[in-house]
């Protein structure tokens, strides 16, 4: 056998080309911001999860140096050796605080908070249900689990109902997982429904609140907050390195669940701890999201501001001119143009881009249909809204 076992690669990266769905990095040379230098030129930033504004305040980088000076860089280990710092429980305390849970643990990122809590609460005879437009962390954290899984149709209650009757009792346990923002399309999962199907059918219920945490509720404590199911019990999951400008995930529920996932989640157990500057910055932001609860508002006030142009100065032309843009209805500051196929998509982007606007083109295979995804901040001005939706609109008349 002389063939060469990497062939392959060429031949898939072939196919990945010529389905549009290949993908390349590209570099911001400046602070994050609401204008940014890509690839040398300066654009409106559309494409952050910095929904605040955090990842370039100046507190959260302070706080970062501060920790760098009196801990070093490195953790230097999980966080059962020699990884843990003081810093890591006041920040898993003010996460608990906020969430107004018993406990909550940090993970070294949001993925590896999916991933060690899914494996850590379910296996081979159990039964996970699963949003079909769930982030990939949930949907790879399902399968590593080895149990049984079954996506139900997008925040579909009744079907998840009818797949409960039917599927529930075969299984030891069952666990439902969903986004609470789902990250593409800017909608939010029926919570209070969820919670009520949960405890009907006796499953565990577990949310994402990644795109939630310092946007949704009113204290910024995610959808828990904002559908007023503060309390209930669920596991809560999310991320550091969005609204809160830093890197890292958390857990947060009761303190059984907590103190469990500490001895059997193995993305926490066995990964070098969180490091000190990324867990003193994510504690500042938990601050200042408690503290300037105007930084929020002003995020709102943004998003309200994209809708009330969208509704005036889009909405009429894509019914007339191009019925195959679908502008998607948001419940966040993720915003879903939706286009017929990758290729329409990277062309609206390339000139979105051409335009001075960042606003990439997400495709297959990590959402089912090709979009333009428009994310708000707090630090927007309205002339970069102004901007955006002028720009779109050429676009939309240009087709
Ligand atoms: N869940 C969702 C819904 C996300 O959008 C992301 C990040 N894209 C993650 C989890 C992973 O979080 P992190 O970037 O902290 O790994």
């Amino acid at each position: 056998m002389n063939k060469n076992p990497y062939a392959w690669i060429e031949a898939s990266l072939t196919t990945i080309h010529r389905a549009d769905w290949y993908r390349s990095v590209q570099t911001i040379n400046s602070l994050p911001g609401a204008v940014v230098l890509l690839s040398g030129q300066e654009v409106i930033n559309f494409a952050s999860n910095d929904y605040l504004g955090l990842a370039a305040d100046e507190s959260l980088k302070t706080s970062a140096i501060q920790a760098i000076q009196k801990f070093g860089t490195g953790s230097t280990g999980s966080r059962l050796l020699t990884g843990h710092r003081e810093l890591h429980s006041e920040l898993e305390q003010a996460i608990a605080s906020t969430k107004q849970t018993e406990d909550a643990v940090v993970f070294s990122s949001g993925y590896l908070a999916n991933l060690g809590t899914i494996t850590a609460l379910v296996g081979k005879r159990d039964l996970i249900l699963s949003d079909q437009y769930n982030h990939s962390s949930l949907k790879n954290g399902a399968i590593l689990s080895g149990a049984t899984i079954i996506e139900y149709p997008h925040c579909d209650i009744l079907a998840l109902t009818a797949k409960l009757k039917q599927e529930r009792q075969k299984y030891r346990r069952c666990l439902i997982i969903t986004d609470s923002v789902f990250s593409m399309d800017g909608d939010l999962c029926p919570l209070p429904e969820l919670l009520n199907l949960a405890e009907e059918f006796s499953c565990m219920l577990l949310i994402d609140e990644a795109h939630a945490t310092g946007v949704m509720g009113k204290t910024g404590a995610g959808c828990v907050d904002h559908f007023g199911c503060t309390g209930r019990e669920l596991i809560q999951i999310g991320t550091l390195s969005k609204a809160l400008g830093s890197l890292g995930g958390y857990v947060a529920g009761s303190h059984q669940l907590i103190d469990f996932l500490r001895n059997r989640a193995p993305s926490w157990i066995y990964t070098t701890a969180l490091s000190p500057a990324d867990t003193a910055a994510a504690l500042a932001a938990i601050k200042i999201v408690q503290q300037q609860p105007e930084r929020r508002q002003r995020l709102w006030e943004n998003v309200d501001y994209l809708k009330h142009l969208v509704t005036e100065n889009l909405l009429n032309l894509t019914l007339n001119l191009t019925p195959n843009l679908k502008i998607l209805p948001s419940q966040s500051p993720i915003f879903c143009f939706q286009l017929p196929d990758a290729a329409t998509a990277l062309t609206a982007g390339k000139k979105l881009k051409e335009a001075g606007i960042f606003a990439p083109a997400i495709r297959p295979p990590t959402v089912p249909t090709s979009r333009i995804r428009v994310t708000i901040m707090a630090t927007h001005e309205k002339e970069h809204i102004n901007k955006l939706v002028n720009s779109l609109k050429e676009l939309i008349i240009d087709n």
